[in-house]
């Protein structure tokens, strides 16, 4: 169903007013977690003056230590939908039960399918009985082939609004976090109708490596970036080394801007 051979017209994602998918970039910045509503609403303030809609932030996150951060859960989700109405924003946040996705529907926009559960096939059937936009993370070791058969799995439940998220993959170099497959993204788009967006944070783990990874994005045809903000990244609960504090996010968003030919 997601193949290019059974529908030749792209896919394009609605939510909120927002189209993702219809040839003009799309951007999503936000925490890596929740940790507060004053987090939250500080980084949702710096988004809409951007005049952009999309925030993201994780209220369950799958960390690699059991003994680290795990996320506010429920509590972050209704942080969420707060800040996305004050702010008249759509809110990306990802679900890591698929017991939970009932009840996550009713505060966000897009339900996120992380890179650890891209194969967790019984969430990827509850986000595709579930009538929201899925945005899938490529798993961490994943083929092409696999993640292209993930979306499958969603799209099968008879939904399509699905948009692909390549976020690197585990290689042996070491210099980044992970390695950033930028040829999936082309092939991404040629094998299926669907988005595809990068997610510069967690490709490279590296805050210096933001920008020429979206340029890199955006110049291989993706339909969008994702990358984190945080109002002061060294005191954040995850992801410290590599979010963006305000006024590195001013910067690439400048820059961004610039290199898209926005005067
Ligand atoms: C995230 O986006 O919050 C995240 C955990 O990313 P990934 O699943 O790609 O590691
Ligand atoms: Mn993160």
């Amino acid at each position: 169903l997601v193949s290019r051979k059974k529908k030749s017209e792209d896919t394009i994602v609605e939510l909120r007013g927002e189209q993702i998918g219809n040839g003009k970039p799309q951007f999503i910045f936000g925490p890596c977690a929740v940790e507060s509503y004053e987090q939250v609403a500080a980084v949702a303030q710096q988004v809409q003056a951007k005049g952009l809609k999309l925030l993201r932030g994780g209220a369950y996150k799958p960390r690699t230590s059991p003994y680290d951060f795990q996320g506010l859960g429920l509590e972050g989700l209704q942080i969420l939908k707060r800040v996305a109405d004050e702010y008249d924003l759509a809110v990306i946040s990802e679900i890591v039960n698929p017991a939970h996705i009932e009840e996550a529907v009713d505060y966000i926009d897009v339900i996120q399918i992380g890179a650890r559960n891209m194969q967790n096939f019984e969430l990827l059937k509850a986000a595709g009985a579930a009538k929201k936009p899925v945005l899938l993370k490529r798993g961490l070791a994943a083929t092409i082939d696999e993640f292209i058969n993930a979306a499958e799995y969603i799209m099968a439940q008879g939904n399509d609004q699905i948009i692909l998220c390549e976020r690197g993959i585990r290689t042996y170099e070491k210099a980044t976090r992970n390695t950033l497959d930028i040829s999936a993204v082309p092939i991404l788009k040629q094998e299926t109708h669907l988005p595809v967006m990068v997610d510069v944070t967690h490709s490279t783990g590296r805050r210096d490596l933001l920008l020429p990874t979206a340029k890199a994005a955006l110049a291989v045809g993706a339909d969008g970036v994702m990358a984190e903000v945080h109002p002061d990244p060294a005191v954040a609960l995850s992801d410290s080394a590599q979010q963006m504090n305000f006024e590195q996010f001013d910067h690439f968003w400048a820059a961004i801007q610039e290199f898209m030919g926005v005067h």
